[in-house]
């Protein structure tokens, strides 16, 4: 036994059943209830994960008056990085700034995949794809429990829409929900063990994720190995008792109405047993004592490298969608250069909500173009061209007009104004504001040197693509938002983001267009394992910009990919080798990533599946080779009717490339499955067919019904094939006992 173990059964042993009880209830807004009579103190726990938002001493929510912290780039753009060293250096930089204010756990990363691009938190997610926000995931939490801070990995499971968020029940099947849903909280637990995770506000096929047994004790714990608390989001328990039986530990914010004594009572009563208090009360003391112990009172932290992190950040981030040659800008003594839209002087940097951080200074793009411009005797013209909320007026275009017309180059920000992303509500649509169309085109019409900067948090619709000669997708890119601007239209540094998220011609093209938001308290994921690129592919549906995509200043060249074998069981895992050069004059960053797509599967599967990928930095002219490994998991699907994951054998294909859609570099690999593992399960409702399919059951039914079978004509078998074998005792072939006993021998292989 550890002393710590010691010291928390000591502790537990002294306290009183209501004092057990307050340990799973917040004192308030964002800290554990201490117990002082026994000298334990409490934690403090404050949103995330784009920077710390923690609210001053004497207010409670904090979301308009948090104490100033940097607001790094929004989970989205960090994704569009594809750097997980740079979510590394985010997440330690983060916890930092925790350390400095006392603050034990922040609340985040936030991994929930993005399976609308309606969902008002997605700027608060990672990406579309399970591998993507697994990779980042894991960085961030380990980078910010490596310096003492906990995480609260959220919203556990399924918050992939702010519609009816506190009521929906998100209907998932097992198989999408392990292989979409799950995977990236599955493995941001398994690796990186992060201190909580909270469960979100919705239900998952009928049942509240604070109250979701299966999700809270059987999968998280027992299948997974969690080892720390389930924290509910704020307001999100519903029936307290069910959800400390279920496995959640701590309610909050607290303190919540009478839960103590209400609590209490049903233990007394033995309607609740006093070992789910004790349990809970355990892993509380645990991370509370961890807290505790990993307080640093001295700490501070240094703002000015964080907000040149959050520059760096943001700058890696930004992901060049269109661009004929008119970036890198030059700029050209004497010329002038507009600058259109409110977003250069108000810039949109992070998103509405929990998430909104009080930033500790914000580089607006319009000075930052000012300052870099004036060095080189530019001059710079303003014009907002809409208001706050998007809309624009006729003095408003004739200003932006007169800006534009005999300007060298127009630079024109435009995206999403604050109300349209924001925790809490939806999109309805995918477009801008008609007033910021209305003025990037009639800039386009009397300026050809026009250059679209988006400030969006996620995909939106582009319809003036073709009237610009470049556009910039700049995200929700934290408080350096516009020296990062610079750094990427000068050329200081290359872009190299890539979209984690597909864009859409329009809204009627994507995945859940016919199952969302649902009705009468359900949602249904009706389609199933296709979001994002895996839809796009499967249907043959052109997107506007697929998943992965991204340009460059630079060029590169795919020239080999090696794989380590050319077959694979499921202990060996598989090294793939991917040539890379950089084919222009300048220095920059790809992105290779890496799909695995099966040849013929029993299963309904995507046509293929990001399983791995690297950010790698090449000088002008450089050649690396790139190192990928790939393990039976990335092969596998999850077999719902053996409740377990299957690596299913049989010809795959290996794809590589800088985009989803853009894979030059193939290769085939088999992979051989154990023929145990392949042979199906059956039951006594299992068809004929499946019988006749297995080599046992084949041989058994010809044993017992040979004659029957092979008399049948191609039209009568076809008939009787899909027929359950237990009714051929309906039909009088079979008694009972004989399907029980084919069942059971057929299973036992
Ligand atoms: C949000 C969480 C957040 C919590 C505390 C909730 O409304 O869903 O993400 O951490 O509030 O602010």
């Amino acid at each position: 036994m550890t002393a710590s173990d010691q010291q928390i059964n000591d502790l537990l042993t002294q306290m009183t059943l209501e004092e057990k009880i307050s340990l799973t209830i917040g004192q308030d807004m964002w800290s554990t209830h201490p117990v002082e009579r026994l000298g334990l103190g409490s934690i403090n726990m404050n949103d995330g994960p784009h920077g710390l938002r923690k609210p001053p001493e004497n207010s409670s929510i904090g979301i308009v008056d948090a104490l100033p912290a940097t607001c790094f780039p929004t989970a989205a753009a960090v994704a569009s990085t594809w750097d997980v060293d740079l979510a590394r250096a985010i997440g330690a930089a983060i916890a930092q700034e925790c350390l400095a204010n006392n603050v034990q756990i922040v609340l985040g990363p936030g991994i929930n995949l993005k399976r609308t691009p309606l969902g008002g938190r997605n700027f608060e997610y990672y990406s579309e794809d399970p591998v993507l926000a697994s990779e980042l995931g894991v960085a961030f939490v380990q980078a910010v429990q490596e310096h003492g801070v906990g995480t609260s990995l959220k919203h556990f499971a399924c918050n992939n829409q702010e519609f009816e968020r506190m009521t929906i029940s998100a209907e998932v099947d097992q198989r999408t929900l392990r292989e979409l849903y799950l995977l990236a909280f599955e493995q941001v637990v398994k690796r990186a063990q992060p201190w909580t995770i909270m469960a979100a506000y919705n239900k998952i096929n009928g049942i509240y994720a604070t109250e979701h047994k299966q999700l809270l004790s059987e999968i998280l714990r027992d299948e997974w190995g969690f080892e720390g608390i389930v924290v509910s989001d704020w307001g999100a328990v519903n029936d307290k008792a069910a959800a400390l039986s279920a496995g959640l530990d701590l309610e909050m914010p607290g303190p919540a109405l009478n839960h103590v004594e209400l609590l209490a009572d049903l233990v007394r009563k033995e309607t609740l047993s006093e070992t789910v208090i004790d349990d809970a009360a355990r892993r509380m003391l645990k991370i509370i004592l961890r807290g505790l112990e990993q307080r640093q009172p001295a700490a501070s932290y240094d703002q000015a490298a964080h907000h040149a992190l959050a520059r760096r950040a943001a700058s890696e981030s930004m992901v060049l969608l269109k661009n004929d040659g008119i970036l890198p800008l030059r700029p050209v003594a004497g010329s002038r250069v507009a600058v259109i839209g409110n977003f250069a002087q108000k810039p949109r940097y992070q998103g509405a909500g929990s998430s909104e951080i009080n930033a500790t200074q914000v580089d607006t793009p319009l000075e930052a173009l000012q300052a870099w411009l004036g060095e080189h005797t530019v001059e710079v013209t303003f014009a907002s061209g809409y208001d706050h909320d998007g809309n624009t007026n006729e003095a408003l275009l004739n200003e932006a007009l007169a800006a534009a017309k005999d300007a060298s180059v127009s630079l024109v920000l435009v995206g999403l104004p604050d109300a349209y992303e924001t925790e809490g509500a939806d999109r309805t649509h995918i477009n801008m504001p008609a007033g910021h169309n209305q003025v990037l085109e009639a800039v386009a019409a009397v300026q050809p040197h026009t250059v679209a900067i988006l400030i969006n948090g996620s995909a939106v619709s582009i319809p003036w693509l073709g009237q610009v000669r470049a556009v910039l997708e700049a995200g929700l890119a934290g408080q350096a938002v516009g020296s990062a601007l610079v750094d990427v239209l000068s050329g200081t540094v290359n872009p190299s983001g890539k979209l984690a998220e597909t864009f859409p011609y329009d809204l009627v093209d994507t995945p859940a267009y016919l199952n969302y938001p649902g009705e009468a308290g359900v949602v249904r994921y009706g389609e199933g394992l296709f979001i994002g690129y895996r839809y796009y592919d499967v249907r043959k549906v052109k997107p506007l910009f697929p998943f992965g995509y991204g340009l460059s200043y630079t060029t590169f060249r795919y020239d080999q990919l090696a794989l380590s074998a050319s077959s694979i069981d499921d202990a060996t895992p598989l090294t793939v080798s991917v040539t890379l050069t950089n084919t222009g004059d300048r220095a920059g960053k790809e992105v290779v990533q890496v799909y695995v797509k099966p040849t013929k599967s029993s299963y309904l599967r995507p046509v293929k599946e990001l399983r791995a990928f690297a950010k790698v930095e090449l000088a002008a002219g450089e050649t690396k080779t790139i190192e990928l490994s790939l393990a039976a998991r990335d092969f596998s699907v999850y077999d719902q009717q053996r409740a377990a994951w299957r690596m299913e054998g049989g010809e795959y294909t290996i794809l590589a490339g800088g985009c989803s859609d853009d894979l030059p570099l193939v290769a085939d690999l088999t992979v051989n499955e154990d023929p145990r593992s392949a042979r199906k399960v059956l039951t006594r409702m299992s068809s004929i067919k499946e019988f006749l399919d297995d080599p046992i059951g084949a041989e058994l039914l010809q044993a017992s019904a040979g004659a029957f079978i092979d008399g049948q004509s191609a039209s009568t078998r076809a008939i009787f094939e899909p027929i359950p074998l237990a009714k051929f005792v309906n039909f009088g072939f079979f008694e009972p006992s004989q399907v029980d006993e084919i069942v059971a021998k057929v299973n036992q292989g």
